[in-house]
């Protein structure tokens, strides 16, 4: 006699996607069931043990703004935090941080179990009950059938996985899981778009084999920036990483075994990540270069595993082996587990509404890998969504969408429902054309009013951040009120054009090398402000006269749409174009800028250089 369970929510998987979603369920108050293959194995990170970066750390920000889990999760298990181009404004910097793995799923794991209303049950979904059209629960292959208002499914690269090295091709949804095929025969029948992917992994090391002192070492920040904003600093011990090259001798090894790689030996149809290639790619792509950057992350405190991130692979194991002791302090390294690449069905986004809900069959709601991204970031920010709208949906309410203007969690549904894929996407900050007001600096105050209007952020978050807007405000308040003139800043030593202004400390701030440090040394009861937030009216103050400019162009592009691109228009001259996109555009020729934007991967960036170039009559072809 099989069983039949009730929730309202069933979410399926339990990786990044599926535990933000399960999690935000909840918090939501659906009563959620997160059904996943094996329970220990929630909150595995599949690929590189390492959390943010540039655009992605901007996401971990913004979920954690709503209260989700990754942030707090990466602070509790990071062992090397950076911030990624510290050098740069604060709109292009990203948080990132190395993670312990183990600590990481441990942690996870603690979030689900301690989280109201989630239920955990392990299992194989093999069937989505649909009724009437809409999706009404799942069945496990154990024959339970589990009833629900709405369905989150959130697979991954399990959907009828092929994991290849070299010539061999196994089933298989990651190294040592198996792969899942009823269900993507279920969701074929059902008639949703499939289409197929491909990633890769590098092979693992074992750090004992490896020779650390004559490698470059890269230790983390000495102030580390943490991912949410309720934590103070770093709970696990910190530790550095390394840095080492591959060179002519790995270059001449992966060439002469090109055919026998299963991306280049022709086994795959499907596309891989252009912006995180295997190594095959880069030598085959970047011919000139006779040296590529590995760097050496440490998989976990009490782990001697080494990601070697740098040398993704599908070349034949034994290749891989001579080819990894070839690089300088590999000599003698021993691979534990070799790289791979994988192929995997996933759905065409483009069917799918921007609650993430599927519009052929209401009900179900899809996040993660499944909709042909990449990164733990991109499918966390996508099952945060999917659990909001899932618990709404099953609390009979409407359902809530991100605009572009005030996340990238808005940018990336956008794209994916609009463009789709042809590759696997990955976030980047080009892609956003309001890049200067989505930092992670302000995620808090761009999504934490809505999480709380939604019912999903704690009250101690809610405490924190009123505290915090109270303190931004106090500090306006007194940068404001306090002014000076060129020659008073010239006395104290503030450098700026003698043109007679009288500047208040908010318009100072707006000045290079300008901070409230500085101004407290003329004021010093500015040095009683709160530093947090010292720092943040700073990062407004830098990017207070580009706003106005970024929303014309952000305008322009909407009202320019109709706009003509001239036959023959010469893209190969616009300099800040990337040569993908060139190759895209020079091959799809959109007549219209409407058109150029449907194109997969064209960045609000690139339309505004193109439009700019056309308005300038510039690139007009001759007569
Ligand atoms: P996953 O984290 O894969 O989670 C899927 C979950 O669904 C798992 O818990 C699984 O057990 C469960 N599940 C699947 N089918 C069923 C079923 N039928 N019933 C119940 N449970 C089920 N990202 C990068 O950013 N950079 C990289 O270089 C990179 N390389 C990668 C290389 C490899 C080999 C792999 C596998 C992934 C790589 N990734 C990389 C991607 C990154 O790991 C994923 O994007 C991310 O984990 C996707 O999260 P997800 O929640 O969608 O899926």
């Amino acid at each position: 006699m099989f069983h039949v369970k009730h929730f309202d929510v069933v979410v399926v998987g339990g990786g990044h996607a599926g535990c933000e979603a399960a999690c935000a369920s909840a918090r939501a108050g659906a009563r959620t069931a997160l059904v996943t293959l094996k329970t220990d194995a929630i909150g595995t990170m599949s690929c590189n043990p390492a959390v943010g970066g540039v655009g992605k750390g901007q996401l971990v920000r913004e979920i954690d703004a709503l209260d989700g889990a990754i942030g707090r999760i990466a602070d509790k298990a990071g062992i090397q935090f950076r911030l990624l181009n510290r050098s740069k404004g604060p709109a292009v910097q990203g948080p990132r941080a190395q993670m312990d793995r183990m600590l990481y799923r441990r942690a996870m794991q603690a979030e689900i179990a301690a989280t109201p209303k989630l239920d955990v049950l392990e299992g194989e979904v093999s069937d989505i009950l649909v009724e009437r059209g809409i999706a009404c629960g799942v069945e496990i292959s154990d024959g339970t059938k589990i009833r629900s208002r709405s369905v989150v499914l959130t697979t991954g690269t399990f959907l009828r996985g092929v994991i290849r090295i070299g010539e061999e091709a196994r089933s298989g949804g990651r190294a040592g899981e198996n792969a899942c095929i009823n269900l993507a025969k279920r969701i074929e029948g059902l008639g949703l778009p499939l289409g197929r992917l491909k990633t890769g992994t590098p092979p693992r090391l074992d750090g004992r084999t490896v020779n650390w002192d004559i490698l470059e070492d890269q230790p983390g920040d000495r102030v580390p920036e943490m991912f949410s904003f309720l934590s103070e600093g770093p709970t696990a011990p910190q530790t550095s990483c390394a840095i080492t090259h591959t060179n002519e001798a790995t270059h001449a090894i992966i060439r002469a075994n090109l055919h026998r790689s299963a991306i280049y030996g022709g086994h795959f149809e499907s596309v891989g990540p252009r912006y995180c290639p295997s190594v095959e790619d880069k030598v085959v792509r970047f011919r000139s270069k006779n040296s590529h950057q590995v760097f050496l992350e440490p998989e976990g405190l009490d782990d001697d595993t080494v990601y070697p991130n740098g040398i993704s692979t599908s070349l034949p194991e034994e290749v891989q082996r001579e080819l990894v002791r070839t690089i300088r302090g590999f000599e003698t390294a021993r691979i534990i587990q070799p790289g791979y690449a994988i192929e995997y069905d996933y759905v065409d986004p483009r069917s799918l509404r921007s609650s993430l809900e599927l519009t052929e069959l209401p009900g179900l709601f899809l996040a993660g890998q499944i909709n042909g991204t990449t990164g733990y970031e991109e499918a966390a920010g996508q099952g945060i969504v999917a659990g909001i709208n899932a618990a709404r949906l099953a609390a009979d309410l409407e359902s809530v969408t991100f605009p572009r203007s005030d996340s990238y969690i808005g940018v990336m549904i956008d794209d994916l429902v609009t463009q789709g894929v042809s590759e696997p996407y990955r976030m980047f900050t080009s892609r956003a054309e309001f890049r200067l007001s989505l930092r992670a600096d302000n995620a808090d105050q761009r999504l934490t009013p809505f999480g709380i209007s939604l019912g999903i952020v704690s009250d101690e978050r809610k405490r924190f951040f009123e505290a915090k807007i109270e303190k931004l405000a106090q500090a306006r308040k007194a940068l404001s009120e306090r002014s000076m003139s060129p020659q008073e800043a010239s006395a104290a030593g503030i450098k700026i054009g003698k043109d007679g202004v009288r500047r208040s400390g908010l318009d100072l701030l707006t000045f290079q090398g300008i901070d409230v440090d500085r101004l407290a040394l003329v004021w010093p009861e500015l040095g009683e402000l709160d530093p947090i937030a010292a720092k943040q009216i700073k990062c407004e103050a830098i990017y207070a006269n580009y706003m106005e400019r970024q929303q014309k162009d952000a305008d322009a592009l909407k009202t320019d749409e109709k706009n003509r691109i001239p036959d023959g228009f010469d893209y190969d001259s616009i300099a800040g174009l990337s040569k993908e996109l060139r190759l895209k555009l020079n091959s799809a020729r959109p007549e219209t800028i409407r058109q150029a934007k449907r194109i997969e991967g064209i960045t609000p960036a690139a339309l505004v250089q193109i439009l700019a170039s056309i308005k300038r009559g510039e690139r007009r072809p001759a007569a």
